[in-house]
């Protein structure tokens, strides 16, 4: 069990004036800043970032926003959990040092737009090759609502490191390329895919599921899982898709919004994957909710 007593809780933070005041004073004392950006209702997944951020930095800070600009006016904005006094307690385990939580109107103090409405603000753009395929072909905005977010978060932060998870593999793709494309000076750590003991990819939209639908869902996982150990045997990649894609559903998910087999640097398509290391990238539905997930095959273990 652990022992809170010991822990000190990391400061909370609301306004940006006291976020800036606090990096005043860790950039008066030569401490290195480390941010783990999150939307909140933490996890281990989480938790296992800001582990890692503490190994790269003197002082790590968890921001907590759920961001408006990333959610489509018919996504789950209003009922995505809100936790914070239980996100607090998790990050005192940890041993985090900030925590910023603001508000939605210091974010955006002009305009509070969704994904897909037409914001007056300047916000920034990821290429089309990188947000015109996967998870933005149904949702549009999406990834510019992450990127715009991320991009003023770091400007408010001014971290020297940032931790972002795999299991979001198209946002962490477009993340790396704003940094090298715009220069930041941060460097970017990945984080591997935290799992439930059945291959469950961790994710704060899992406790929509019902108990059925939860028994389900590891499928994902083992799906990915067999269309990597059979595309070593020389099947194809398209039959696999449409074969791991109809037992999916065969199965009872009600929607595959997507199964590709990707270059893992580009996402760009895969004509052959015998020789290179390659990303399996799913998105599926579980009644409304939408679970997504991929496993990165390294070309040594293609060996
Ligand atoms: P979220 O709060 O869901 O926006 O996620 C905040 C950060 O945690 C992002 O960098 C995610 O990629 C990362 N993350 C979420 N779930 C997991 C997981 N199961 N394993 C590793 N990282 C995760």
């Amino acid at each position: 069990m652990v022992v809170l007593s010991n822990l000190l809780p990391p400061s909370l933070i609301t306004s940006i004036d006291a976020l800036r005041q606090l990096r005043q004073q860790w950039q008066q004392e030569g401490l290195s800043v480390a941010l783990v950006p999150t939307m909140g209702n933490l996890h281990q997944g989480h938790l296992a970032l800001v582990e890692q951020a503490q190994r790269h930095a003197d002082r790590v800070i968890v921001s907590i926003f759920v961001n408006p600009r990333q959610f489509g006016q018919h996504e789950d904005f209003d009922r995505y959990p809100r936790t914070l006094a239980n996100d607090q307690v998790a990050l005192t385990t940890v041993g985090a040092d900030a925590i910023f939580a603001p508000d939605v109107h210091d974010i955006y103090p002009d305009q509070v737009t969704k994904a897909d409405e037409v914001t007056q603000n300047f916000s920034i753009v990821p290429p089309a090759r990188l947000t015109d395929t996967l998870c933005g072909m149904k949702r549009p905005g999406h990834f510019a609502g992450v990127a715009t977010i991320v991009l003023k978060l770091f400007n408010l932060v001014q971290p020297q490191l940032a931790v972002f998870g795999q299991k979001d593999y198209q946002q962490l793709t477009i993340l790396r390329t704003m940094v090298a494309d715009l220069n930041l000076p941060i460097t970017l750590l990945a984080a591997p895919t935290a799992r439930a003991s059945d291959g469950l990819a961790l994710s704060s939209r899992n406790q929509y599921l019902t108990d059925a639908q939860r028994s389900l869902a590891p499928m994902l996982y083992w799906v990915m899982n067999q269309i990597s150990e059979q595309l070593h045997l020389n099947h194809s990649p398209q039959a696999l898709i449409a074969h791991y894609t109809q037992h999916l559903l065969d199965h009872g998910f009600d929607q595959v919004e997507y199964i590709a087999i990707r270059d893992p640097i580009t996402l760009a398509e895969l004509e052959k994957v015998d020789s290179v290391s390659y990303v399996i990238l799913v998105a599926a539905h579980l009644g409304n909710t939408r679970l997504i997930d991929n496993l990165v095959v390294e070309a040594s273990r293609l060996a």
